[in-house]
């Protein structure tokens, strides 16, 4: 495969397949759909301050729907995952009982019966067979009745074992969780410490259990958690800057999938590593593509996998004879020459997002410098327009390379389609991503110019070139991301290649929560 968009005149010639502003209907406004989007915020920023809040919104409505004390509507909510609709769901069609039951749920109407066991002056633990007074005993919801020295090494264990969430009754078989105001009372009498990790714990449910709310993976760590409308494929942005992708917790990576950029990511660190040194030194073995290497003069080599084959030809032997088998060969010494190649993009395209984020400052002085002068216009939006969408661009045509490596070169999806549909797929991909490329480039010379000693008339070619350049990179974005999304992923018998949609993919900024 040729590189493309590294030439040092890329940008000095227009292509004639430039795309026609006027004809894609967008104008030199943004597109309406993505605007709204923006304004109509579906996830939301909890500061770990606001945790215990956002968690006792929940835990009010449902003790409200319910006349639920508090432990019981957490103990419900721990075991349906904090989805409050599901709650009320189950409680509509199988009732108060089963809802119950399921979650270990116990209600006994009068919390301060008298137990049974202190009508004798001593009680019998059936746990550590030890006669106690009955002071020294505590009776769950359930009815079980054991010592406190038990209860309390039981409640010590599982919180020690990080079960905190869901303490269940020692006795056999009983399902019943326990009460937390009783485990709280035995425990820190005992170690205040694991007090502590308790209350921890039962926060931080809320997180760790909840679909919905996902703590930000930014390290060192903000301190923020995120929380979504609905637990679809999307893209955020915590309010520390950090991009994520709230199906995996790891960067924003559309449009590769999940799956795909796990892939990649174990690759790349296992290889980039030695990659420049396996590119010179090393050839893939023909039949399980691991790079090998020569130690002697003779060409005939012997992989681990068991076969022999020649280094110049990359041909196997078989009883001592090259034999020309299949394509294989080919296959194999091309999907690593694939990888090199997609390698070496996706790192400079990185690189390229990186400098350019950086050059966010510098635009944000040169606006400034711009504001004092007496111009006619103060309103310099487009640029910070411009600029967004050059990173945008910048971010998905990086995350295209991996696309295009498990898309094309690699084994993963070679089952979903014949190599002929995979070729006329693959030529016309990188069709519109060198496109795309070559005005991304065009977009990001455009705002390195030194527009803040620009005079009114250049100024105003200059806003006409931002504004121009930064709707077609957009309009290119979109075209290869939907084709991506819908045609080639969306065509795929494996349904885990999902990705978020375009509008996600712009990342949307979780926006505060309206507790504090
Ligand atoms: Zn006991
Ligand atoms: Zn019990
Ligand atoms: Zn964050
Ligand atoms: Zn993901
Ligand atoms: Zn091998
Ligand atoms: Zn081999």
């Amino acid at each position: 495969m040729e590189d493309y968009g590294n030439s040092d005149d890329e940008h000095q010639y227009l292509d004639d397949d430039e795309v026609d502003i006027d004809d894609n209907g967008y104008g030199f406004e943004a597109p309406a759909t993505e605007n709204m989007a923006r304004a109509s915020a579906s996830s939301m920023v909890i500061p770990k301050e606001s945790l215990l809040a956002a968690q006792m919104g929940d835990l009010l409505r449902v003790m409200d729907l319910l006349s639920l004390k508090e432990k019981h509507a957490r103990t419900l909510l721990i075991h349906y995952r904090w989805d409050v609709e599901k709650v009320f769901a189950v409680l509509v069609e199988e009732g108060k009982d089963k809802l119950f039951a399921q979650a270990g749920v116990t209600v006994v109407e009068n919390d301060h019966q008298v137990p049974l066991s202190q009508c004798s002056s001593t009680f019998c633990c059936n746990i550590c067979c030890d006669d106690v007074s009955p002071q020294e005993v505590t009776t769950m919801d359930c009815g079980h009745c054991f010592c406190n020295n038990c209860w309390t090494e039981h409640f010590i264990v599982k919180i020690n074992d990080g079960q905190s969430r869901r303490i269940k009754c020692m006795a056999l078989k009983c399902n019943v969780v326990c009460d937390e105001a009783k485990i709280r009372c035995l425990v820190s009498a005992r170690d205040s410490n694991i007090a502590d990790k308790f209350e921890r714990f039962l926060l931080e449910s809320y997180i760790d259990d909840n679909r919905r709310v996902k703590w930000c993976p930014s390290v060192p760590h903000c301190g923020n958690a995120i929380q979504v409308e609905a637990d679809e494929l999307c893209e955020v942005e915590c309010a520390c800057g950090f991009q994520f992708c709230f199906s995996c917790s790891s960067v924003a990576h559309s449009p590769c999938s999940c799956l795909m950029w796990e892939l990649w990511s174990k690759k790349f660190e296992v290889e980039s590593l030695s990659l420049n040194w396996i590119s010179s030194h090393t050839k893939p073995c023909p039949k399980c593509c691991k790079p090998i290497e020569k130690n002697g003069g003779c060409n005939m080599v012997r992989c681990k996998c068991g076969i022999t084959f020649n280094w110049i030809s990359g041909l196997e032997y078989s009883n001592g004879y090259i034999e020309v088998s299949e394509e294989r060969p080919e296959h194999g010494k091309w999907r690593l020459e694939s990888y090199y190649h997609c390698h070496k993009l996706y790192k400079a395209h990185t690189e390229s997002f990186r400098l350019e984020y950086e050059m966010k400052e510098d635009i944000q002085d040169k606006i400034k410098i711009l504001g004092e002068k007496d111009t006619s216009s103060k309103d310099f939006g487009w640029i910070k327009d411009g600029l967004n969408k050059l990173f945008r661009a910048r971010r998905i045509l990086s995350f295209s390379y991996p696309f295009a490596f498990y898309m094309f070169a690699d084994d993963l999806l070679k089952n979903e389609m014949t190599r002929e549909e995979r070729k006329i797929k693959q030529n016309f991909f990188e069709d519109q991503q060198q496109q795309f490329e070559t005005n991304i480039e065009r977009l990001s010379l455009i705002l390195e110019e030194n527009f803040e000693k620009y005079s009114e008339h250049q100024l105003k070619d200059f806003r006409m070139r931002v504004i121009t350049q930064s709707v077609t990179a957009d309009y290119l974005c979109r075209n290869l991301y939907e084709w991506i999304e819908t045609d080639l992923l969306g065509s795929l018998k494996h349904s885990v290649h999902k990705i978020a949609p375009f509008n996600s993919a712009a990342v949307e900024k979780a926006s505060k929560i309206p507790y504090c």
